[in-house]
């Protein structure tokens, strides 16, 4: 199948791509800089030679008519994969640096492609749990998490700071795709792919851990020993492994079923301190700068996991046929693959 992939720099976009081209599809990603371009030819020399990968540079997904021209394709597109989006808390504006993008990104793809790539069938947005969660409702035991809700977040608690803002553009861009699909009734479907935390190993190419993508952050902080003293409060208690979320949007626009559907994909729970214990049974090399038992911090609340939230995850194993990676090998990757930049 011919495939448009956005955001193809990504940390989940990387997996995602790889997924594409070792299963045989036809891919052009989008990519802010040629430079960018470059880095991910180099990765994929005999895909590009061949003709089977290449680009077009995006440099501003907020920008109105952003992808234009990038949507018009010889041969034709059959479906798109819209990653693109802004996730992380370093902004100064929750309208322009996160809502925009997220938004303009989401309802821009769509017209584009509605305007002018009439053979495009099907089209799969990386959305997230935040587009589900109820954060008012804080750790909501007893309650089960599914594809059925929607964060009730408002344009107002959306500007009152950098977290918020993250959640409500993820909210209000998946809600954009819905209502763009029943008012314009376009020639193709969509799906949603609603991750929460996601953790694996990185793939994509990072000048250095510095600029590390946001979900991984926390591995790293715990191997560095930014945890030694207390462990950083975990917040969201739910992960999923970075390639079963790539797999799952590949498998979203390959099945039938899948379309017109969101698409809850969770592995299980997790707790912060939890991912210090993994690293230290693997990494004795680390022990110096893990947290200990006694350690304070990255707990499950007073009374444990009965008192957190529970998850659905049945559509995405039953439609999308996801069998989901462990905890332990999540972790234990994602820290190799962080020694393999210098850590
Ligand atoms: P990354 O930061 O690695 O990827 C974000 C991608 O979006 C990058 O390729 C980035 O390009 C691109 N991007 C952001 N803003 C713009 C813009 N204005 N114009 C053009 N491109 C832009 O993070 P992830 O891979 O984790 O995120 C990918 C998607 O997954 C996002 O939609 C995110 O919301 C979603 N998600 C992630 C979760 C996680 O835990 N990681 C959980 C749930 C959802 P560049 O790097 O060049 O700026």
């Amino acid at each position: 199948t011919r495939v448009l992939l956005t955001g193809g720099s990504g940390f989940i976009a990387a997996h995602t791509l790889d997924v594409l081209l070792k299963r045989g599809h036809s891919v052009v990603t989008t990519v802010r800089t040629q430079q960018k371009a470059d880095r991910i030819k180099a990765d994929y020399k005999t895909e590009t030679e061949k003709g089977q990968l290449s680009f077009s540079i995006v440099p501003d997904i907020a920008q109105e008519g952003a992808f234009d021209k990038t949507v018009i394709s010889d041969p034709p597109f059959e479906a798109v994969l819209h990653t693109a989006s802004p996730f992380h808390f370093n902004i100064t504006d929750v309208q322009k640096d996160l809502l925009d993008p997220a938004i303009i990104g989401t309802t821009g793809i769509l017209s584009s492609i509605k305007k002018s790539a009439p053979s495009v069938k099907r089209v799969v947005i990386t959305s997230s749990f935040a587009a589900i969660v109820n954060p008012k409702t804080g750790n909501n035991p007893g309650h089960e998490y599914s594809e059925a809700e929607f964060n009730p977040v408002t344009h107002e608690e959306a500007l009152q700071d950098a977290a918020s803002g993250y959640r409500a553009s993820k909210t209000f861009a998946e809600k954009a795709a819905w209502e763009f699909v029943e008012k314009e009734k376009p020639n193709f479907s969509v799906s949603t792919i609603n991750p929460p935390f996601v953790f694996g190993p990185i793939i994509h190419a990072l000048d250095s851990l510095d600029s590390l993508n946001t979900s991984n952050q926390r591995i790293l902080a715990a191997a560095q020993g930014g945890w030694k003293d207390e462990i950083a409060a975990t917040g969201t208690y739910v992960w999923v492994d970075v390639r079963d979320v790539a797999e799952a949007h590949v498998n979203a626009f390959e099945k039938p079923d899948a379309a017109g559907k969101r698409f809850f994909v969770v592995a299980g729970h997790f707790r912060n301190r939890d991912i210090a214990t993994v690293i230290g049974k693997n990494f004795p090399e680390y022990k110096d700068k893990l947290p200990t038992d006694s350690t304070p911090g990255g707990d499950y609340p007073e009374g444990g996991l009965k008192e957190v939230y529970t998850f659905n995850n049945k559509r995405s194993i039953d439609i999308l046929g996801l069998k989901y990676r462990s905890f332990e090998e999540s972790i234990v990757d994602s820290v190799k693959s962080f020694q393999r930049k210098g850590l």
